[in-house]
């Protein structure tokens, strides 16, 4: 164990960094973090975490981890201090959080793109969580760093964050077949709560059956909810498990939703079982958030300290939300002037394609769809996103680099202007991101369809959230 004089002499040190990497250049989120490791070493770092009285809770998953972790920090911070850090991808960032901030209970933010850019299992073993929550697992760039990322190991790095658990809880979506068997072969070791959609009123939605995680066979689903979420089973006798948090109503009003979710589960804090019913009214924010609603209400009622004011916190918090909760660069519908554009990041097939649902509940009328691409080596993404172009039945397509690749992405719109012949091009250039933030918003500023879908590939807040603050403040 690292001495006491040497862990502090880390901790103020990356405090000071702290406060230099506020007046110098560099990274305020990851130097002190970087600068109390190389003092203290390892040992410090499961020293320092272990001052969290509580201990940690770390969000991961392919889409939906930042409106999660943002939904149960508003959900936490109302019953007690917490410490916590977004879109972390380096340990060192929540080093950071821990050595800058207070509170018993940490909640982070831990994406793994792959196991040579990620350490999922030091970052358990140094950290030590209490929980692990996990939101859904799909394909995502096929691509890191130039380096071909297989699924079975992008698979593996998100199972090898809780895989060294002996103690907390697992929060993970029973709907979605890869996280429900990381679940499965969690609970041997510890607590696992699962939730899921159990509402007879909502109509299926996508149709992907994908292999089962176990065995390999093709899953047989009965419902779809959500591409490959639903209710799935398998000749080797792996099913979807039973949520212990389930959504079992949903009215679909145009300003309004209504959500009836039922609790029944172990809180890990307090130790001991918990129910609870709650009607929640929500703005209309897209299916995809009933699922980032339901795991942050299950990593809330696991893990908050104050058991016996589960129902009111998550009413109290949920019945007053409002749209800003949605992270930057992430897909919304504005309103320019009776105009709907819908806009932000859909990186991955997945993503683009709940984008394309979420758009869908505006149009009403002629559409016209402006696409941003994928990047070389992600054949497979494009595929996935051409699929949704067309399931959206676009009067008209502009097709636009989303990535550094001007000349694959002429290839990808090729491809496209067989099925489109009036479909236009503009090569815009990465290097010149002003010029191509200033062009994509004129184009859906100027576009002479009312309704505009403008997705696919790009920066999230760099690109995407620079061209939705145009558009909303002119
Ligand atoms: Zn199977």
């Amino acid at each position: 164990m690292v001495g006491t004089v040497k862990f502090n002499i880390a901790k103020i040190s990356g405090k000071l960094a702290t406060l230099m990497a506020k007046r110098g250049p560099g990274s305020g989120g990851t130097y002190p973090g970087h600068i109390f490791t190389k003092i203290a070493g390892e040992d410090g770092i499961t020293r320092l975490a272990s001052d969290l009285k509580i201990g940690s809770v770390l969000v991961t998953g392919t889409n939906g981890k930042t409106t999660t972790t943002t939904l149960l920090i508003k959900l936490m911070s109302n019953d007690v201090q917490i410490r916590r850090s977004y879109e972390n991808n380096i340990l060192n960032s929540i080093v950071t959080a821990l050595i800058n901030q207070k509170g018993d209970l940490g909640i982070f933010e831990y994406g793994i793109r792959n196991l040579t850019y990620g350490i999922p299992d030091t970052v358990q073993r140094l950290i030590d969580p209490i929980g692990v929550v996990y939101t859904t697992i799909s394909q995502e760039h096929t691509q890191v760093a130039g380096i071909k990322n297989p699924f079975e190991d992008y698979y593996k790095a998100k199972k090898l964050l809780s895989q060294g658990m002996k103690r907390g809880a697992v929060v993970t979506n029973a709907d979605d077949p890869r996280t429900a068997l990381i679940g499965l072969d969690k609970s041997v070791d510890v607590d696992v709560n699962y939730y899921g959609i159990a509402a007879d009123g909502i109509e299926d939605v996508g149709c992907e059956a994908i292999e089962c995680p176990k065995c390999g066979e093709m899953l047989s689903y009965s419902r779809h909810f959500l591409n490959h979420r639903g209710l799935y089973e398998c000749s080797c006798g792996f099913k979807r498990p039973e949520p212990n948090v389930k959504l079992t109503d949903v009215q679909f009003n145009r300003d309004s939703w209504k959500l009836t979710i039922e609790g029944d589960l172990f809180n890990y804090t307090a130790s001991r079982d918990v129910k609870f019913n709650l009607d929640l009214t929500v703005p209309p924010f897209g299916f995809h958030n009933i699922y980032n609603t339901l795991a942050s209400i299950t990593a809330y009622a696991t893990f908050t300290p104050k058991v016996e004011r589960i129902e009111s916190t998550i009413k109290e918090i949920f019945n007053n939300l409002d749209m800003s909760f949605i992270p930057p660069g992430r897909f919304e519908v504005v309103d320019i002037g009776g105009k709907y554009v819908g806009l932000g990041q859909g990186d991955n097939g997945d993503a683009i394609k709940i984008n394309a649902m979420f758009m869908k509940q505006y149009v009403d009328g002629p559409l016209e769809f402006i696409y941003t691409t994928p990047e070389e080596n992600e054949e497979e993404i494009f595929e996935d996103h051409f699929e949704v172009v067309k399931s959206m039945n676009p009067a008209h397509v502009i097709v636009v680099p989303g990535r550094k690749s001007i000349d694959k992405a002429r290839e990808y719109y090729e491809i496209i202007k067989e099925e489109y012949p009036d479909a236009e091009f503009y090569p815009l250039s990465y290097e010149k991101m002003d010029a191509r933030i200033e062009k994509l918003t004129d184009l859906a500023r100027n576009s002479s369809y009312d309704y505009v879908i403008m997705t696919g590939c790009g920066e999230e807040q760099a690109m995407w959230e620079r061209i939705k603050r145009n558009l909303i403040d002119n």
